[in-house]
């Protein structure tokens, strides 16, 4: 047995041990640095979340922490009445973001937040909630005190946007929700916010304050397609046209005559369907389309609309309407579908000559969705000879650039940019670039919703020549489009003034 090596042994085993120690400090140190980095880009994370990059405002991320832990501060308190008003900028400001720069948008949202933060004073909660939406939570005392409330927020994106000379208008819809009378959770509260805004949108009003009959709307829209269904349903499929029927609305292209007078120099008419309901009685396409459209209904019903017009652009080749053109609109179940191909494509084999008289109406929506499947589709269309013409341009959000990837024809100007045309600078900035954007494309340019005989004058100066609107004429049976053209033939195709 040896006594010489236990020292030596231990003097190891320490020195090891220290080694070990300060290795393990040193892993330490690495990782305390590690964790610092690592919190404080948690930290620029965290402000970018919480910060929107243009108005400064905290996002939704931020509301998502903070109106829970009020809410429940408020459950305590039994009078305590507060308003969740949900805003959200029209399309016009889409359309700015697109059709100027990038900076009178974020220019423009910044001025917004400025005066949605002096609403909201130092009582409320302001949030950018997305690029296009802010929630503003407001106590408030009497019924009457949130009424002003909404009022004044109206106003206030309302009030116009001076920018080097002009003057940009902006609208938005708000939906309105109440604390408590509407719930004490943040999911019911801003669902029954959503819920108005949705109502506000539909009917075109500034601002609406939730009511629980909004919801009743939902159940409405399963009746209407129970009828549907029912309307389609008989064996036939020519059998539809016992409650739908196909009404035309003119579209002139005009040229300007020395006398100031307007010449019509190619005739078009779009297909509007109207459904007569046997009790229900008329009900307009902008009820029945959207609900047939969600739940799939509109796949018979465009079978057996675009079966008709075959049908009457045949008949038509012998009558006076032989050179007038129809517009269908395709709605982007229809369009994302191969059966509208392959009925295109045995209608126009069985008579070619249709293919140069049909337009279909696609909508921006639809191309931009899954451009891929867009261009699969504009292929086939193009393919069969047929022209293609996007509707209700302005409102999707697609951007301006990208529009030449498409082969298209045409391009139709949704009505919200006619109606306050040419009063409003802005609507005339937003055609003008239309008009400009038009003619590099080579795309016949339509202004829709055209009322008025000044709108049609500034549209041609403009550069805009195909009208579409209550101007020249109202959708109407096939009869009564025969005589329209008759009449204008009758007065060698000058539009009346
Ligand atoms: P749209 O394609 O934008 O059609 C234009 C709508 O504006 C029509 O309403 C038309 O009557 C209306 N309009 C035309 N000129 C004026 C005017 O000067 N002032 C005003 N205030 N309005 C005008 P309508 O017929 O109620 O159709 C509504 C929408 O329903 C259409 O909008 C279209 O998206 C859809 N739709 C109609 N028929 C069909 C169809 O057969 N298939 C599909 N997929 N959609 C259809
Ligand atoms: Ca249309
Ligand atoms: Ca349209």
């Amino acid at each position: 047995m040896s006594d010489t090596g236990e020292p030596h042994d231990f003097q190891q085993a320490v020195l090891l041990l220290e080694q070990e120690v300060q290795l393990l400090k040193e892993r330490n140190l690495k990782l305390s640095q590690q964790l610092e980095r690592q919190a404080q880009r948690h930290q620029e994370v965290e402000r970018r979340l919480n910060l929107h990059p243009v108005s400064g405002l905290p996002t939704h991320y931020r509301m998502d922490q903070d109106v829970p832990l009020l809410l429940d501060k408020w459950k305590d308190q039994p009078d305590f009445t507060v308003a969740f008003l949900l805003i959200q900028l029209d399309s016009k400001f889409e359309m700015i973001k697109r059709t100027l720069k990038a900076s009178v948008a974020e220019w423009i949202l910044y001025q917004i937040s400025e005066r949605l933060r002096e609403v909201t004073g130092e009582t409320g909660w302001l949030y950018h909630t997305r690029d296009n939406e802010f929630l503003l939570i407001r106590p408030f005392r009497t019924q009457t005190e949130l009424r002003i409330l909404m009022k004044t927020v109206g106003a206030k994106i309302a009030e116009p946007h001076l920018f080097s000379g002009f003057n940009l208008m902006l609208g938005s819809h708000t939906g309105v929700s109440q604390f408590p009378a509407d719930g004490f959770e943040k999911s019911a509260l801003l669902h029954y916010a959503d819920v108005a805004l949705g109502y506000a949108q539909e009917q075109s009003q500034a601002v609406a304050l939730y009511r629980a009959d909004l919801e009743d709307r939902v159940i409405e829209k399963m009746e209407l397609q129970n009828a549907i269904i029912k309307a389609i349903e008989a064996p036939a499929l020519k059998e539809i046209g016992q409650q739908f029927e196909l009404f035309f609305q003119p579209k002139l292209t005009l040229a300007a005559r020395d006398d100031g007078r307007f010449r019509v120099e190619a005739v078009g008419a779009e297909m509007l369907m109207r459904w007569n309901h046997p009790t229900k009685g008329p009900i307009p396409p902008s009820r029945f389309i959207p609900v047939a459209e969600e739940t799939g209904l509109i796949m018979p019903i465009g079978k057996w609309s675009l079966y008709q017009v075959v049908r009457k652009l045949r008949r038509w080749k012998t009558s006076s309407l032989k050179d007038v053109s129809v517009s269908i609109n395709i709605s982007p179940r229809q369009f994302r579908s191969s059966e509208l191909v392959e009925l295109l494509d045995r209608h126009v084999a069985e008579d070619i000559s249709l293919a140069s008289r049909l337009v279909l109406e696609v909508t921006e929506t639809s191309l931009f969705e899954d451009p891929f499947v867009a261009l699969e589709s504009l292929t086939n269309f193009k393919r069969l000879g047929l022209k293609i013409s996007v509707d209700d341009f302005g409102t999707g959000y697609s951007t301006l650039s990208h529009l030449h990837k498409f082969t298209l024809d045409e391009i139709k100007i949704d009505q919200s940019f006619v109606a306050g045309f040419p009063e409003n600078a802005q609507d005339v900035a937003i055609i003008r670039s239309l008009v400009s954007i038009a003619k590099e494309l080579n795309l016949n340019l339509v202004a829709e919703g055209v009322e008025r005989m000044d709108q049609v004058t500034e549209l041609y100066r403009l550069g805009c020549r195909t009208i579409q609107g209550y101007v020249t004429g109202k959708a109407m049976s096939e009869a009564d489009l025969a005589v329209f053209v008759d009449n204008l033939a009758a007065r060698d195709w000058i539009l009346p003034s």
